[in-house]
C-alpha cells in the first residue's frame, strides 16, 4: 500500500482528531465478521454487545495486483437527479415533483466473487445501479471483479479495509482503514468512493472526521434484508419485499443466498413500479455524474 497518500491525509487529520501516542498499526487481530446486526440503525447508534469472531485475511495483505482501468464512472442524467437523505438515508428526487418510486440497492461485505457475478447479471438485466460497499480484504482478491462493478456502471462506496467495530480503533488505524481503502480502489479502477457505510452501523467519532477530510456521504439503510441472519432465500425476498416501499435504501450482502434471492425481489419491486437508480454525491471529490 502506498504510504504517500495516507501521510499526506493524516497531516491535516492530525489537526482535527487527538491522535493516539500509542498508535498501532495494523490489528493483527482484526479479521473479518459478518455483520452481526442490520436492523435499522438507530440516531443514537448505540455500541453492540454482540461479538462477531474474526475471519478472513489481515488487513495490510495487499497484493500488489492492478487492473488497468481508469475510466471512470458513467452516470446517466436521468439517474444523476436522486440524492441520499442524511437524515434517514432513503433515496430521495432532488426535484420536489420527481418519481418516488425508486428503491436503492446496497450490497455491503463485497466482492467475494461467484455471487458478485450472478448479482451483476441480475443488476444489468432489471437496470439497476447499486452501491458496492467495498472491504479491502475482499477487494484485493478480486480486482477484477472491482473493475467489472464500474464497468457495470455501478457505484463504489468504502466499507473500511477490515470490517472493524470503528469505535474499538486508535485514530491512526481508524484513518488507514478508512484512506488506505480509498487509495487502493483509486489505483486500482481510477474511481475513488464517495459513499461511506460503517460496519454494523456504528460510527465514531474519528470515523466521522475522516470521512468528512474524505468528502464521503456516510450512509446507513432504511431497510435490512437480514440475509446475514435469514439465510433463506425465501425468506430474504420475503423481508425485502414486506418493508421495501418508496426510497427504501435496502442493505444487502454479496452472498450466494442473497444473489439468489435478488431476481424475485428485483422482478416483484419491477412489477410494482420500481426503478432502481443510484444517487448523486453532493459533496464527493469524485462525484457520481459527471
Ligand atoms: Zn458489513
Amino acid at each position: 500500500m502506498s504510504r504517500a497518500p495516507f501521510l499526506r491525509l493524516m497531516a491535516p487529520l492530525m489537526s482535527i482528531v487527538i491522535v493516539s501516542s500509542a498508535c498501532t498499526l495494523w490489528p493483527s487481530g482484526q479479521g473479518m465478521a459478518e455483520p452481526t446486526r442490520d436492523r435499522t440503525p438507530q440516531a443514537s447508534d448505540a455500541a453492540s454487545s454482540l461479538n462477531p469472531s474474526p475471519e478472513g485475511t489481515p488487513a495490510g495483505d495487499t497484493r500488489e495486483e492492478r487492473v488497468v482501468s481508469t475510466r471512470p464512472h458513467e452516470a446517466t442524467d436521468v439517474e444523476a437527479a436522486y440524492v441520499v437523505d442524511p437524515q434517514n438515508y432513503t433515496l430521495k428526487p432532488k426535484d420536489p415533483d420527481g418519481d418516488t418510486h425508486v428503491v436503492l440497492i446496497t450490497v455491503d461485505d463485497a466482492p467475494r466473487g461467484d455471487s458478485t457475478e450472478k448479482l451483476l447479471d441480475l443488476f444489468d438485466r432489471y437496470h439497476v445501479r447499486a452501491i458496492w460497499f467495498l472491504n479491502g480484504i475482499y477487494a484485493v482478491k478480486h480486482p477484477e471483479l472491482v473493475k467489472k462493478i464500474v464497468e457495470h456502471g455501478h457505484l463504489l462506496g468504502n466499507h473500511t479495509w477490515s470490517h472493524p467495530k470503528l469505535r474499538t480503533l486508535d485514530d491512526a488505524t481508524t484513518v488507514k482503514e478508512i484512506v488506505g481503502l480509498n487509495d487502493w480502489i483509486e489505483r486500482t479502477v481510477g474511481v475513488r468512493p464517495a459513499f461511506f457505510r460503517p460496519p454494523y452501523g456504528m460510527m465514531s467519532d474519528t470515523a466521522k472526521a475522516v470521512v468528512a477530510q474524505e468528502q464521503m456521504q456516510m450512509m446507513n439503510w432504511s431497510v435490512g434484508s437480514r440475509d446475514w441472519e435469514l439465510k433463506d432465500v425465501s425468506a430474504i425476498s420475503r423481508e425485502v419485499l414486506d418493508h421495501a416501499g418508496p426510497g427504501a435504501n435496502i442493505l444487502f450482502h454479496d452472498k450466494p443466498v442473497t444473489a439468489e434471492a435478488m431476481e424475485t425481489i428485483l422482478k416483484t419491486l419491477s412489477e410494482r413500479g420500481y426503478r432502481f437508480p443510484a444517487p448523486e454525491a453532493p459533496n464527493a471529490k469524485v462525484a457520481a455524474g459527471p
